[in-house]
């Protein structure tokens, strides 16, 4: 299961509005917890620019390898992993394309939210099989994060 703070939840629903009608695109920091490290809770993102140019932006979205990079290091320096990409889906359902399917790779988390006319609804989260044939539906809940302290 991946368990997404609140804040990070509502930064991957305005990232993916603000980019519409193209795929919005980036990382999830967090950390791995519970056994077998199977739940993930991811605490912040890393916004990355769609790599893909013009068009390509609507059906497609890639993440160059100097934001990998970028985002490792911001990572480690909060004292967190990278443990997931997160991507739009512009008036398509939050299920992944064949194009996803082979561009994933094991171990991350892959949350998909579905924009529909601009307005951000469904958000999934899926994890590539260990013979990546295929992706299984991995159970995403929205967590209120730390208490912030009363001002
Ligand atoms: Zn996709």
């Amino acid at each position: 299961m991946i368990s997404l703070f609140r804040d990070a939840e509502a930064l991957v629903r305005s990232e993916a509005e603000a980019a519409y009608p193209y795929e919005c695109c980036g990382l999830v920091m967090g950390v791995l917890d519970g056994q077998d490290g199977d739940l993930r809770k991811g605490s912040a993102l890393v916004v990355v620019a769609n790599a893909r140019e013009g068009d390509a932006r609507r059906r497609r979205f890639s993440i160059g390898p100097e934001d990998f990079l970028r985002a490792e290091r911001e990572a480690a320096r909060l004292g967190l992993d990278v443990i997931g990409v997160y991507h739009s889906h512009p008036d398509h359902p939050a299920v992944p394309s064949e194009y996803d399917l082979s561009h994933a790779l094991p171990f991350y988390s892959y949350v998909i939210v579905s924009v529909e006319g601009g307005r951000a609804g469904d958000m999934t989260s899926w994890r590539l099989a260990p013979d990546r044939s295929s992706f299984a539906p991995e159970p995403l809940e929205v967590d209120p994060g730390p208490a912030r302290p009363e001002s």
